[in-house]
């Protein structure tokens, strides 16, 4: 017999696998993609697919994902394994290009839409990693990144703001040595604390 909290969140999800708010901004069309369920312990709160996600319909499916997955000492099976991780971007579809050739921002029609709504049904979170500016302003406000990544402890038990993995990180990281002396073992004990390998 099927959970009655799952599926109401499965029919959640359809309803925003329908979405067409703002199809005529997305120059790809209209593809949302998360991965959520009732029981996930971890939530990815992400920025928006870019286009080899958009193709592929799973999250962080490129370079991006084995550096995230790597940062959080997780293999792809656990790391898309929904009942364990969910990835919530705050944009489900990809929002297209900037003149410069980083990707725009995430759709601003999306979070207030679909987000809360998704996560009134994530009873099970332990651990909210917040990837990117766009998620941690959403969450906690304005702020400088690189001063809340330093200042990590200040949001725990619950909260971990992250850089965004793009390629460009890897200059921010040789920038910022702390982050990878002190802020990945922290981040790799509290995601395997939060899913119970601990
Ligand atoms: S980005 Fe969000 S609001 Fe816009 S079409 Fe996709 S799911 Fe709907």
């Amino acid at each position: 017999m099927s959970d009655p909290a799952q599926a109401r969140l499965d029919r959640l999800v359809a309803d925003i696998r329908a979405c067409r708010v703002c199809a005529a901004d997305l120059p790809l069309g209209p593809r949302p993609i998360l991965h959520v369920s009732t029981t996930a312990r971890v939530l990815i709160a992400s920025q928006a697919p870019g286009t080899k996600v958009h193709q592929k319909g799973l999250s962080f499916w490129d370079a991006s994902g084995d550096r995230l997955r790597d940062w959080l000492g997780l293999d792809k099976a656990v790391f898309y394994d929904t009942a364990q991780v969910a990835i919530l971007p705050m944009g489900f579809c990809y929002p297209g290009r900037l003149p410069n050739g980083g990707d725009c921002p995430p759709r601003p029609e999306c979070a207030p839409l679909w987000r809360d709504r998704v996560l009134s049904h994530l009873t099970g979170l332990r651990l909210t990693l917040l990837i990117g500016g766009y998620a941690q302003r959403h969450v906690l406000g304005p702020g400088a990144m690189t001063d809340r990544v330093r200042d990590f402890r200040r949001h725990l038990p619950g909260v971990f703001p992250l850089p965004h993995p793009s390629w460009r990180t890897g200059v921010w990281e040789a920038r910022n040595p702390w982050f990878t002396t002190e802020v990945l073992p922290a981040l790799k004990a509290e995601v395997a604390c939060a899913l119970g390998m601990g």
